[in-house]
C-alpha cells in the first residue's frame, strides 16, 4: 500500500522497457534484441555449470571474465568493471560519479533510462536539444557540468559521433566524468576504448545483451581509469557483491573468445540494416542514419501510433515513444532477412489500404 512507501518512492516515475510478449509467433522487433542468437560455445558453457557447485556464491569480482575483456581490448583488469546488465552499471556510474553539485548534462533524445537514474538518486540535470536533424552537437556541451553522457551512437537515432569529435569533447571538459554508453558500438562505429589512455576522466559502458546477442543473461560492463573502476567497486559492494552467477560469469567468457561469431553476426545486422533502409525508403518513409541494430523511421503521409498498431495487429511489435519531437517516429529492430521482409510486406498492406 502506497501509505508505507517513502516519499521517493511515490514519486517515481520508472523506465518502462518495451513489451515482452509471452505468447510464439509474435515478430519482436522493438527491444533491439539480436537475432542471431549467442555463439553456440557460450550455450556449451553454461551446460558446464548445471552442477552441485551452483550451491557455492559465484567468485565476487568474476576475475576471469575481467580478464577476458581485458585481453580483448588490450586493458588492465584493473580497467574493468561487470554489472548485471550494463542498466546496473549506470545505475552505479550515475550514483558514484555522476552526482555533483553542477547538472549532468545528455541530450533531449536519448536513452530514458538517463532521467530515471537521476530521479533515482536525486541527480540535478539539463537535457541538452539535439539539432533539427537530431544529431548531437557537442559544442552545446562545452558549459560548466558535473558531467556528461551520451550513447554513442546514440539511441533511438542511430546517429553516430566519429572519434575526433569525442576526443575534442574530452579535451574540453577535464573536470569531470564523460560516459560514452556504447551499447551499440559493435555495429558499425569506432569504439572510444583508444581515448582511455589519455583521458582519466572518461567511462566507457558496453552491454553483451545487443552486438553478443544475450539481452537474456544480463552481463554487462564499463571500461575506464584503474581510478573510476575503483570508485565504481566501492558503490557495488555497498550494494550487490555478486551481481553475477556461475552461467553469467561462464557465457561472459566464451562470448569473448568467439569473437569469430561476434564479428559475423555483427556484419549480418550490419548488412541486414542496409537493405532494409532501403526498402523503408522505398515505402515512402525517411530513415535516420544508422549505426545501431534499429533503424528510427518516419512516414511523409501515415501517423506512427496509427502504422504501430495495425503492425500489432499482424503480430509485429516496434517501438514508439509518446515523447515530444520523436511521436511521429518509430524505432525499429534490424532482424534476419526473412523478418525484415516480413516486416517490410505488412507494412506496404498497411500503407496501401
Ligand atoms: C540496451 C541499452 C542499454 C542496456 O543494456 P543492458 O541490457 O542493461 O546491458 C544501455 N544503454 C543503451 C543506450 C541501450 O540501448
Amino acid at each position: 500500500m502506497e501509505k508505507y512507501w517513502s516519499d521517493l518512492v511515490k514519486q517515481l516515475r520508472p523506465y518502462e522497457p518495451g513489451e515482452q510478449p509471452w505468447m510464439d509467433g509474435v515478430l519482436k522487433l522493438n527491444t533491439n534484441e539480436n537475432p542471431f542468437g549467442p555463439s553456440p560455445k557460450v550455450l556449451s558453457a553454461i551446460e558446464g555449470q548445471l552442477g552441485n557447485q551452483l550451491r557455492l556464491y559465484p567468485p565476487p569480482n568474476a576475475d576471469l571474465l575481467k580478464q577476458a575483456i581485458a585481453d580483448y581490448y588490450g586493458l588492465k583488469d584493473s580497467q574493468i568493471f561487470l554489472g548485471n546488465g550494463s542498466d546496473e552499471i549506470l545505475a552505479h556510474v550515475f550514483n558514484g560519479l555522476l552526482k555533483k553539485a553542477l547538472p549532468l548534462l545528455f541530450p533531449d533524445i536519448t536513452y530514458s533510462f538517463y532521467p530515471v537514474f537521476c530521479q533515482l538518486y536525486d541527480i540535478d540535470f539539463e537535457e541538452i536539444p539535439l539539432k533539427d536533424d537530431l544529431s548531437i552537437d557537442l559544442t552545446d556541451y562545452e558549459v560548466p557540468n558535473g558531467g556528461i553522457i551520451f550513447p554513442n551512437p546514440n539511441a533511438p537515432t542511430g546517429r553516430l559521433l566519429a572519434i575526433g569529435e569525442i576526443e575534442y569533447l574530452l579535451k574540453a571538459n577535464r573536470h569531470s566524468v564523460v560516459v560514452i554508453d556504447e551499447a551499440y558500438i559493435d555495429f558499425g562505429g569506432q569504439s572510444s576504448i583508444g581515448l582511455l589512455t589519455d583521458n582519466p576522466n572518461l567511462i566507457v559502458t558496453q552491454t553483451m545483451s545487443k552486438s553478443r546477442s544475450m539481452a537474456g543473461m544480463r552481463i554487462g560492463f564499463a571500461l575506464g581509469s584503474a581510478d573510476l573502476i575503483e570508485g565504481l567497486e566501492r558503490v557495488k559492494n555497498s550494494f550487490n557483491s555478486y551481481p553475477l552467477g556461475h552461467l553469467q560469469i561462464a557465457a561472459g567468457i566464451s562470448a569473448i573468445e568467439d569473437s569469430d561469431h561476434f564479428k559475423d553476426t555483427c556484419q549480418r545486422v550490419i548488412h541486414n540494416r542496409a537493405k532494409l533502409t532501403i526498402d523503408l525508403e522505398e515505402l515512402g518513409f525517411s530513415v535516420v542514419p544508422s549505426a545501431g541494430n534499429f533503424v528510427l523511421v518516419r512516414h511523409f503521409r501515415a501517423s506512427a501510433l496509427k502504422i504501430y498498431g495495425q503492425l500489432k495487429n499482424n503480430g509485429i511489435l516496434v517501438r514508439h515513444f509518446n515523447k515530444q519531437r520523436l511521436d511521429n517516429f518509430l524505432r525499429i529492430t534490424v532482424g534476419t532477412t526473412e523478418q525484415n521482409d516480413q516486416l517490410v510486406t505488412a507494412l506496404a498492406t498497411i500503407l496501401r489500404s
